[in-house]
């Protein structure tokens, strides 16, 4: 085997020479792949395609041992790590320049125990396998909006979705993790076991170690939902909004609305003289009885006329993808967000003044409606803190790779976060901060958490070995 150049630690250029790679490779499951192979190729395609770094070598985990013999390999000779689980992560924290990346993805078993409740997870896994597995028993757990999602990374950041409202983060369900910490034991952490490592995992991302298996809690919530979405021209965005604030300040937590203003998509549900015309959506998702279900959402039914009305009683796991083409893989993609507790009639005035003529054809800005279980545990149960978050308020851009317009875009999107900013509560979801965030908005994501995790990255990766990520150090 030849030898590689790769980033050391350090950001400077080192030479792993052919027999440590072959002797390295020969004792894995999976594979080491290289430029020149498929496996590289395909590892490193990932959703964010304005994202161009690009590793000099590939693992492609088989087992938990190779996760451990990886982790020794990159420690041993100084080679930057980064962890790819579903390549989802907008900043593309799997991918280093010049570095080693340990692509998870194909380690993906999900299995329920229905009699307990609990579903163990491979950390390769994407939410719509979770998903899949414990609807066939009419379960599940707080998982995002876009199926394709990695669980691991979603996990570890914090993790929302449609239930969040009635069980809080996902790391809220979160009961155990097995990981691989720097020094290469494989540790299980959970609320009884290495607590100090597990407080730091529901949150504080891949700072600590590689996930191999997570163990979640799970709730009783399907098989059939009563979901989809309504949308209404722009010009009635006011008033949409008004009543979605009306909703949400009185919804039972079975309810999660989501709010998004943004010009209209060629769907096929938007007809096609309306293309490209400012519209205002609310995606629902009602976990309750149809018959509740349809009295909760009647102030937004009885707004009339709208462009379309997609909710209907349907499979949960059919609605957790009911966003995923809303948001290919490949194309360019730039996000700001901020957690807002409520919406004043100030932040909803600064929030439509975002739209006057808005020409670009994917920039929205999205509420998702949180409040509830997240906000009865106290700020430090968990790295992931925000407990007094009640939306989610994102800028969202999207452009193809061939767009002249990319400036354009991400200068909305700074712009409208700039001016809603003011109206944060001070956190942000580190999941989703992009390539330019600097180091100071991943402290803003943990604020009153942040000591603490420091001492957990101290006293388990002191020389800060996983360092591809929103990263924690002193
Ligand atoms: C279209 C889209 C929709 C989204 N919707 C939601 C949503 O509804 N709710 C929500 O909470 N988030 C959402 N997110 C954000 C998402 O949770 C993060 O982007 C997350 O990082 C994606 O995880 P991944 O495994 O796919 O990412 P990757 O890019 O594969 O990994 C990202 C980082 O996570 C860490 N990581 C991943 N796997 C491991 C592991 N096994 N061990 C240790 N560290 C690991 C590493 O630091 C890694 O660099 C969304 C993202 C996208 C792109």
């Amino acid at each position: 085997m030849t030898a590689l150049q790769f980033t050391g630690l350090s950001g400077d250029s080192r030479q792993v020479d052919g027999d440590t790679l072959e002797s390295f490779a020969a004792g894995l499951e999976g594979t080491l792949a290289r430029e020149s192979d498929d496996a590289f190729a395909e590892a490193t395609s990932i959703w964010n395609g304005m994202i161009t770094r690009r590793p000099a070598a590939v693992v492609r985990a088989g087992s938990t041992n190779d996760v451990v013999r990886t982790v020794t390999f990159a420690r041993d000779n100084d080679v930057e790590l980064s962890i790819r689980g579903g390549g989802h992560n907008i900043a593309g924290l799997s991918l280093s320049d010049g570095g080693l990346m340990l692509d998870m993805s194909q380690l993906r078993t999900v299995t329920v125990d229905a009699e307990a409740k609990l579903v163990r997870v491979a950390a390769g896994a994407i939410l719509a396998d979770v998903d899949r597995a414990t609807q066939e028993h009419g379960l599940a757990t707080t998982l995002g909006f876009v199926s394709a999602t990695g669980v691991a990374g979603l996990t570890l950041g914090g993790g929302f979705g449609y239930l969040t409202r009635r069980f809080g983060w996902t790391v809220d369900d979160l009961e155990e993790v097995t990981i691989v910490t720097a020094d290469g034991e494989v540790r299980t952490a959970s609320r009884s076991e290495h607590e100090d490592l597990f407080w730091a995992v529901r949150g504080g991302g891949g700072n600590f170690g590689v996930a191999t298996e997570l163990v979640y809690r799970l709730h009783e919530v399907g098989p059939h939902i009563t979901g989809g979405l309504m949308a209404w021209p722009g010009n009635r965005a006011e008033e949409v909004l008004s009543t979605f604030r009306q909703v949400t300040d009185s919804a039972p937590r079975e309810l999660t609305l989501v709010a998004v203003r943004r010009n209209a998509p060629p769907a096929p549900w938007v007809p096609q003289e309306l293309h490209g015309t400012p519209i205002v959506l609310v995606v629902a998702c009602h976990s309750g009885t149809s018959e509740q279900a349809e009295s909760d959402l009647a102030p937004l039914r009885a707004l009339g006329d709208p462009i379309a009305d997609l909710v209907a009683v349907k499979d949960y796991a059919a609605h957790q993808t009911l966003l995923d083409a809303t948001m290919p893989k490949g194309n360019h993609y730039y996000w700001k967000s901020e957690f807002v507790p409520g919406l004043s009639d100030e932040l909803l005035e600064t929030y439509h003044a975002q739209f006057a003529d808005l020409a670009a054809p994917a920039n929205q800005v999205t509420l998702f409606h949180l409040a509830g279980a997240l906000n009865e545990h106290p700020e430090d149960d968990g790295a992931v803190g925000n407990r007094d978050a009640g939306f989610a308020c994102v800028a969202q851009s999207m452009w193809t790779p061939d767009s002249p317009a990319a400036d354009a875009n991400r200068e909305w999107v700074r712009t409208a976060w700039t001016a809603l900013r003011q109206f944060s509560t001070g956190g942000n979801y580190v999941n989703f901060q992009t390539d330019d965030e600097p180091e100071d908005r991943t402290a803003e994501s943990y604020r009153g958490n942040l000591a603490r995790l420091r001492e957990v990255k101290a006293a388990y990766d002191p020389t800060n070995l996983f360092r591809v990520n929103r990263n924690i150090r002193r």
